[in-house]
């Protein structure tokens, strides 16, 4: 048992809608459900599954959204010059 923490990236967090168990980013389902419950091909998915799905994707999405992503212009001036000497380094005017 590899513990969850340790996948992190490479699963990128995402889980079998199912059974929970950790999945690829691409899967909805790992591959004994897909066995078990017959879940080859999204459109021939029982209406359950295709729900359990749409749960799993609306946690991914706010997964994924919960780190946010900052446009520079929104932040102060001077905050943004500092990162953006950061990334650029300074230049020299
Ligand atoms: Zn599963």
């Amino acid at each position: 048992m590899i513990p969850l923490e340790t996948l992190g990236g490479a699963v990128a967090g995402a889980v079998c809608c199912v059974c929970g168990r950790p999945v690829t980013a691409f899967a909805w389902c790992c591959a004994d459900c897909a066995q078990e419950y017959h879940l080859n091909g999204y459109a021939t998915w029982p209406e359950w599954a295709k729900f359990l799905k749409k749960d799993e994707e609306r946690r991914r999405y706010r997964r994924d959204s919960a780190y946010g992503e900052i446009a520079l212009s929104d932040l102060h001036a001077e905050t943004a010059r500092t990162i953006e000497r950061a990334w650029y380094g300074d230049s020299d005017d």
